[in-house]
């Protein structure tokens, strides 16, 4: 570059990078939540975590597994099939550090408490990348499939709970530590998971699987959980990537999809040929038999969106404390101190939801059975409304940084192609929200679960929206189509109610104020009757009128 150049090239008032910071030592919500739970022996692996989470080495690997996607080989040089993914090597980086620290498994290894302490290190890891979050959720979740299966558990458990990163496509019996995947979505339906068309025939004590998956993310796992079809119904089964004997089970990868976000996660489609399978559970009994394993999925949904509001809205602080505009750093401003505000509420009342159910979840192990309840109905409630208002919180972060923001070597980029994915898999709202519709009603005890949780913020004004969405609830002519608005109003309750008994005065005091007497936030609340929202949509269909 020549002198003339260099000297019309100076960067002024550009922010330094947010990096070289311990995210949990600087974290005082999390650390706050880690004494509630009293789990302070997990604060020296919390604080490893956090130094990494915020090393620009981290999030240098963060960005290139999300840069350079994983590229699928389904032959080698000679033809032969292989049903390979080659992930870029910082995935490898980012995958070893994770189940290293555990953040799989310490939930089962480590009671009391293991759940709120491994909902600590997840949250971190949401603040680093997901893409790699989801082999470990579902590594993580599996154990709850297991444990219904003792056989299969004994062989397979002490290789999930490992610790240790193996890459490679060896029997589980030759590796060091396995991950484990979810294959259920079928091109006919993914919610509808009675409309499965895989069929599964007995093959002596084991059996054979025919039929595809539309979706089935990291591929590269060492057994899937699965659905198929037998005369009694969709039944689970037991898919591992290799045969006892060394050689590979027949595990057809046809493509890799092309996705919006979550890019460093390979996701795929894949077809099961005379594929060999353990069955699990009773036949025709799939869907319950997964159904725990769906469960503890969607509870780390939350911690890992509550994880990534945390991330954005240190992003967001730490642009406007550093940037200028008008005279004066952006933080000073009045109405982006309104802004930063609001967003931090919302991330603080989700960290809040995201671990008191952690410590429902630890209660729930030692045999209380409030907590169990409260934990089992709170869980999708709490995914529905989490999963809502992240992409709002993205976009709003995003917009903090301006153009800054806009641009692929910003992490705010990222997170907001992450930010509605976490609403689709696993139960996307709709179809949460008419689960919880649902257990409300075959379970009484659940909705009770979830009022007295409410009931102890000791507030008349979270008290009175809490009955206004159970008055909902109560009309089955309102139910099913205000079901957005029942379980937002009483996800916001439930905040509401720990902001007031754990956060600080003023900041509960806003929340209050703000999310209790808006109403409705998210879109599909509309307060109309069955036929005034046919009569809408019906308008705007193409060709109408
Ligand atoms: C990146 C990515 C990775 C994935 N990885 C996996 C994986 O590893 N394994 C796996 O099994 N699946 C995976 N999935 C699939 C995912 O779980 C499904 O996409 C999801 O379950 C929704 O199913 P669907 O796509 O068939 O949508 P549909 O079931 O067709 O639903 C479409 C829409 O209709 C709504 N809807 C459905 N029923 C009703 C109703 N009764 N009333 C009102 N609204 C309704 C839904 O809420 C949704 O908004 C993945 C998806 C993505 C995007």
């Amino acid at each position: 570059m020549t002198a003339a150049m260099a000297a019309t090239h100076e960067v002024a008032n550009q922010v330094p990078p947010l990096e070289g910071y311990d995210a949990y030592g600087a974290d005082a919500w999390l650390r706050a939540a880690v004494a509630r739970a009293k789990v302070p022996w997990v604060e020296a692996a919390a604080h490893a975590l956090g130094m990494y989470v915020g090393s620009p080495e981290a999030r240098h690997h963060a960005m290139l597994a999300n840069r350079f996607t994983p590229e699928l080989h389904t032959h080698d040089a000679t033809g032969h099939r292989v049903d390979r993914v080659e992930y870029h090597p910082s995935y490898h980086v980012l995958m070893n550090r994770a189940l290293n620290a555990g953040v799989h498994s310490m939930a089962w290894k480590c009671q009391p408490g293991g759940f709120s302490a491994r909902a600590a290190l997840f949250y971190l890891w949401n603040q680093l990348e997901q893409g790699t979050a989801c082999p470990i959720t579902m590594t993580f979740a599996s154990i709850a499939v297991f444990d219904q299966a003792p056989a299969l558990s004994r062989q397979w458990r002490p290789k999930v709970l490992a610790d240790a990163y193996d890459p490679r496509p060896e029997p589980m019996a030759r590796k060091s530590g396995v991950t484990i995947g979810m294959a259920m979505t079928e091109k006919q339906g993914g919610s509808d998971l009675r409309a499965v068309a895989t069929v599964a025939v007995p093959d002596g004590e084991a059996w054979r699987l025919t039929g595809h998956k539309w979706f089935c993310s990291a591929p590269m796992s060492d057994g899937f959980f699965t659905l198929a079809r037998v005369p009694e119904g969709v039944t689970c089964f037991f898919v591992p990537r290799s045969l006892p004997d060394g050689t590979r089970n027949t595990f057809l990868i046809q493509r890799l999809k092309e996705k919006i976000g979550n890019r460093s996660n390979a996701s795929s489609e894949i077809e099961y040929r005379d594929t060999w399978a353990e069955i699990v559970g009773d036949p025709g009994r799939g869907i319950p038999t997964l159904i725990s394993m769906a469960h503890h999925t969607r509870f780390d949904i939350i911690v890992g969106v509550a994880g990534m509001m945390r991330t954005a809205l240190n992003h967001a602080l730490h642009h406007a404390r550093h940037r200028e505009a008008f005279g004066k750093a952006l933080i000073d401003h009045a109405l982006m101190s309104n802004v930063l505000a609001d967003l931090a509420l919302e991330a603080e009342a989700a960290a809040l939801l995201a671990f008191r159910l952690a410590a429902a979840f630890d209660a729930a192990v030692s045999g209380n059975a409030a907590q169990a309840n409260l934990q089992r109905a709170l869980t999708p409630v709490a995914k529905y409304w989490l999963c809502k208002r992240m992409t709002p919180v993205a976009t709003e972060a995003m917009e903090c940084l301006g153009g800054n923001g806009y641009v692929e070597e910003s992490v705010l980029a990222r997170l907001y192609r992450e930010a509605p994915l976490n609403g689709i898999w696993e139960g996307s709202a709709n179809v949460i929200c008419l689960d919880v519709l649902r257990a409300f009603a075959r379970s009484p005890e659940a909705l009770g679960a979830i009022e007295s949780e409410i009931a102890a913020g000791n507030d008349a004004r979270i008290a009175r929206r809490a009955q206004a969405a159970l008055k909902l609830l109560r009309d089955p002519a309102a139910a099913e189509s205000q079901a957005r608005t029942v379980l937002e109003t009483l996800a916001v309750c439930v905040q509401a109610s720990l902001m007031k008994r754990h956060s600080e005065g003023a900041a509960a005091e806003a929340f209050c104020a703000s999310r209790l007497d808006d109403g409705a936030r998210s879109l599909g609340t509309l307060a109309l009757d069955g036929a005034g929202l046919k009569a809408i949509a019906a308008r705007a269909e193409m060709g109408s009128g």
